[in-house]
């Protein structure tokens, strides 16, 4: 518990250095669910603390004239959440500093994949919250957001008051009906007297920690990890609980094995990632049918979801690693020709005849040349400003001899032995499951509509370096072959090779658009960086 409220402070803070840290804003966003309204928008501290004279009194300019907050004081992480609950949602709350202090982006990235588990945001639903603290705060933001009714729990006096609290001044009390329970108990307790209603959901923070050592980081997942940027704020039974979170969770599972279908979805966010597989071997023992799970990544480390159903009916939103998988298949090959290289090859280029004074324009050239040697076809096509992009089409693969060709085609037809005949023709075998994400329908946005300026056949081929000498030749050749590598019918591989600026040094990266499948492109981006890497080679023994 504590951990996660470090954690998911540790991000708001990395939010607030925006500009100073993109990476790690953005890696932080992707893993933050897409309807996080902080996901792109971190919290503006400056704004906030001008606002909320409670809030100003924990804000600091540091030296870089940046608003910032101390996470390791106690009072200021409070002041945050509750000036976000106000701003954000219109909600007031009111929460002791023994107990444990919810951090609002985290918890929203819950409720949205509950939102994605039920499959609906705003129709009236029915979830129960289990230790819903003294905060209350999942069903105060369920309730003020999607108007759900809520059953909330708690086994804690303290928490039990503030939550009741909380509810009854923000007039949620319709929606919102807060219980004591008793500790040995998780769901059955709460629901023995409503023996009719179904719910829809329900969600849980489990209390985290097997004992105390394991409160204190000790027997944490990763011992060098640096200390806590924030401080433990939290009660004994929220931190807390027999055997851990395995256990409480697995007590939940045996809730939920009586209750069945009592719940369209059981749901609990874990501490650890070692907890998920357990969790789910012991679902898959008991026949659950439905089983998914998620995660939060928050700064440095991460939280997990999971979530099970015995309906048949229920729609499954897929675990990350799907998802992540899917993204890489997106990306972009790449390679990096560092700043000396790039220096080499410009004095190459040079020597070929490029005129051109831009590292890029150099570069270039030489993929061009490259390209024409191997009868790729190839043309420039209008792109960002510092950067070249060139369109290719390659009729046939040249760029795998011999032994080499004759491997990849056993490789491939050992793999997909049906397709041995198209395999032998083409030396490549289309892989059908490489291929089902590698429409060019999944490129980035800018890059697709690039792609749609160059699928006809009305873009001219920007002459780059004024090419002479033995560059003449080559071009030559190749526009004869044909000048418009976008409408050529018959090829094995369409892509697009863009070369950019990375610092000082030079990225070339080739995006997929269609072909007989992705190992073309791959190979093909291997023998480029092999050849420019060579021609440096080359060039320092000269
Ligand atoms: N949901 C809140 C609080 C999570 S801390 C939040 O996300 O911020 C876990 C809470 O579970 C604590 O408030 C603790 O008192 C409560 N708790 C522990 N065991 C419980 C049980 N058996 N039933 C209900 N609540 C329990």
């Amino acid at each position: 518990m504590f951990s996660e409220a470090r954690n998911d402070l540790t991000s708001m803070r990395i939010c607030t250095n925006y500009s100073r840290n993109l990476a790690v804003v953005m890696s932080l966003n992707k893993s933050m669910h897409p309807r996080n309204r902080y996901k792109d928008k971190p919290p503006d501290f400056a704004y906030l603390a001008s606002k909320y004279p409670e809030f100003q009194e924990h804000v600091h300019t540091n030296l870089s004239g940046r608003a910032v907050v101390n996470f390791k004081e106690p009072e200021a992480v409070r002041a945050l959440t509750c000036t976000l609950l106000k701003e954000d949602f219109g909600l007031s709350i009111e929460i002791p500093l023994e107990r444990l202090i919810p951090t609002v982006p985290l918890r929203l990235n819950y409720i949205h994949w509950v939102e994605d588990l039920i499959d609906g945001q705003k129709q009236p639903r029915r979830g129960i919250d289990i230790g819903t603290g003294a905060s209350c705060i999942y069903p105060l933001l369920g309730a003020s957001m999607n108007g759900w009714f809520f059953l909330a729990t708690e086994v804690d006096d303290i928490c039990f008051d503030y939550a009741t609290r909380n509810v009854e001044q923000n007039h949620l009390s319709d929606l919102v009906k807060v219980v004591k329970v008793p500790q040995k108990t998780l769901l059955m307790d709460a629901l023995k007297e409503e023996t009719e209603i179904v719910y829809d959901f329900c969600m849980c923070n489990p209390p985290f920690f097997a004992n105390q050592l394991e409160a204190k980081g000790v027997n944490s997942r990763n011992a060098r990890r640096p200390p806590p940027s924030s401080v433990n704020t939290g009660g004994v039974t929220e931190i807390m609980a027999e055997g851990g979170e395995l256990e409480f969770v697995k007590r939940i599972i045996h809730d939920s094995l009586q209750l069945k279908k009592r719940l369209r979805w059981y749901s609990c966010m874990l501490g650890k990632k070692c907890s998920l597989a357990p969790l789910k071997e012991e679902l898959r023992k008991q026949g659950v049918p439905k089983v998914t799970h998620t995660e939060f990544c928050q700064g440095r480390t991460m939280r997990w979801a999971l979530a099970w159903s015995f309906y048949d009916d229920v729609i499954v939103p897929s675990p990350p690693s799907k998802k992540r998988k899917l993204d890489r298949a997106r990306k972009p090959l790449s390679f990096t020709l560092p700043h000396v290289a790039v220096k080499e090859l410009q004095v190459k280029a040079r020597a070929l005849g490029c005129t051109g004074r831009h590292p890029l324009e150099a570069i270039t050239t030489l993929v061009e040349k490259t390209l024409t040697e191997l009868r790729v076809l190839h043309k420039r096509v209008p792109c960002r400003e510092q950067e070249q992009s060139l369109l290719l089409t390659a009729m046939e693969n040249t760029w795998i001899h011999g032994r080499q060709k004759r491997r990849e085609q056993m490789r491939q037809l050992r793999e997909l032995p049906r397709a041995h005949q198209s395999a032998a023709a083409a030396a490549t075998t289309p892989s059908l499951a490489q291929n089902k994400h590698q429409d060019a329908t999944q490129e980035p946005a800018d890059q697709q509509e690039r792609l749609e300026k160059v699928a006809g056949d009305d873009v001219e081929m920007t002459p780059g370096c004024s090419t002479t000498g033995p560059m003449d030749a080559t071009s030559e050749t190749s526009s004869k072959r044909a000048t418009s590598p976008g409408s050529a019918e018959h090829f094995v591989l369409k892509c697009l090779l863009n070369v950019l600026h990375e610092e000082s040094d030079a990225v070339i990266e080739m995006n997929w658009v269609e072909g007989e499948n992705k190992d073309l492109m791959n190979q093909l981006c291997t023998f480029l960086r092999n050849t420019l890497l060579k021609a440096v080679a080359k060039s320092g023994t000269e």
